[in-house]
């Protein structure tokens, strides 16, 4: 109905169409043996949450559930905080990116790309940071903006258009001849005045976040994850810049030196960090940079079938790395570091619930299961700075809540199961119930 139709309407009738107007559906009760609220160290007393709207309204036991509540009952499962990985690069649809960038175009990978947010979704992500994406547009900005909009289910995103690599760096195609002119993956700055000009791009086109490879990268080809790709100079200018804008900055950063650099220049976040040392972990917990280790990734491609075209240096790291990356992940989290859950698998090459397998590696690393937990919740929601309204289960947040069965603290694998859904108060998925990816937006008027 048009505004000037309602002007036209008596006033009676204005009066009838208001109940429609303030009509809101009766809350859902959401009942399981046991309750992860993010924040405490062991179970929640409660075992019932109540979404009402968008937002949970209430938690506590069963003497909440309001007469008229649909109730959820979920018998043996555990309820928890929608998952948040810190790392992804949707777009990423297939393990040989930089072909598939060089073959797909922008458009057809924001299809596969929201096909394999969707995806996570399912399995119980409900928030994502994009840290770049082998992508020459936008395409994760257009993706969250149909989702905000209501226009397509799917997770929470932000995160940073590109990443932002020297010539010759983890995001530049390093394997064809010089006389090829491409659009590489990532966006090319050499020099403090090239990085201010990207940051701003990035910017403008709504990045909301400023992705660095501050040194090589592992699944790259031509460049060394041991080697410093900016120089300090060129590291403050991009944060510099970011800073006047309000955007937060993320460091790819692998050489121990490189993450020293990239956390004096002040980044938010160190990601992947493999050799970093005591020194600057300390420094870390001090100042409050995060960090996300993104462990699971190596491992995913040390399995049989699964090739980068970098694979020697995957094979590399596996043999001579992993162990005491593990040992430095425990260090850190002693130091007080904030550590954080990041998958870095791309968006349809893996299958969506091995995602959560990342928990299971910050277990084997020897951190307990809840802080594991809230490394992929409650923290991570604080590195996106959503912890005002995401993260936890608490009165007032908004209804992002999964269920996993049984008991989570004693079998961390259950992350991998996820049998219910819930986003801004959305069900999207639950035991016994087809899944529905419908949108969000009304169902168009019949008349
Ligand atoms: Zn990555």
């Amino acid at each position: 109905m048009t505004r000037h139709a309602l002007l036209a309407l008596p006033v009676t009738a204005l009066l009838a169409l208001l109940p429609l107007a303030i009509a809101r559906s009766a809350p859902t009760a959401l009942v399981a043996a046991h309750v992860i609220d993010g924040r405490s160290d062991t179970f929640s007393s409660a075992t019932v949450v109540l979404v009402d709207g968008d937002h949970i309204s209430a938690i506590g036991d069963r003497s909440i559930i309001p007469a008229g509540a649909e109730v959820v009952d979920l018998g043996d499962a555990t309820l928890m905080p929608g998952m948040i990985n810190a790392h992804e690069h949707p777009l990423m649809y297939t393990s040989d990116y930089q072909n598939a960038l060089l073959s797909s175009s922008s458009a057809y990978k924001a299809l596969m790309g929201l096909a394999g947010l969707q995806r996570l979704l399912l399995a119980g992500w409900t928030g994502v940071r994009v840290m770049g994406d082998a992508d020459v547009y936008y395409a994760n900005q257009d993706l969250r903006r149909a989702i905000d909009g209501g226009v397509f289910l799917g997770p929470h995103i932000t995160g940073a258009g590109h990443y932002i690599s020297i010539t010759g760096g983890g995001g530049d195609i390093n394997y064809l001849s010089p006389e090829q002119t491409v659009h590489p993956d990532g966006l090319i700055a050499d020099g403090p005045e090239e990085i201010r000009k990207a940051v701003r791009t990035e910017i403008k086109y709504g990045a909301d976040w400023i992705k660095l490879l501050v040194t090589g990268a592992f699944e790259s080809v031509g460049d060394d994850p041991r080697n410093i790709a900016f120089s300090p100079e060129e590291l403050r200018a991009a944060v510099e810049e970011a800073s006047r804008h309000g955007v937060p900055v993320a460091a790819h950063a692998h050489a121990t030196e490189g993450i020293k650099q990239a956390v004096a220049a002040g980044v938010r976040s160190i990601e992947h960090g493999t050799y970093v040392d005591d020194a600057t972990l300390h420094e870390m917990a001090r100042r409050g940079t995060f960090m996300v280790p993104t462990i699971y990734l190596g491992d995913y491609y040390a399995e049989p079938g699964h090739t980068l075209r970098a694979q020697d240096k995957n094979d590399e790291y596996i043999k001579h790395g992993r162990a005491a990356f593990l040992a430095t992940l425990l260090r850190a989290h002693k130091y007080g570091v904030k550590l954080v859950i990041g998958l870095d698998l791309g968006g349809m090459i893996a299958d969506p619930a091995v995602y959560a397998k990342e928990f299971a590696v910050f277990v084997e690393a020897g951190i307990p299961p809840m802080a594991a937990i809230q490394a992929g919740t409650r923290v991570a929601a604080e590195l996106m700075r959503w912890d005002d309204r995401l993260g936890t289960l608490e009165r007032g947040k908004q209804a992002d809540i999964i269920a996993v069965p049984g008991n989570p603290l004693n079998d961390i694998s259950a992350l991998q199961r996820v049998s219910l859904v819930m986003i801004g108060g959305h069900l999207v998925k639950r035991p016994g119930v087809p899944v529905s990816l419908a949108g969000m937006l009304p169902a168009p008027a019949t008349h």
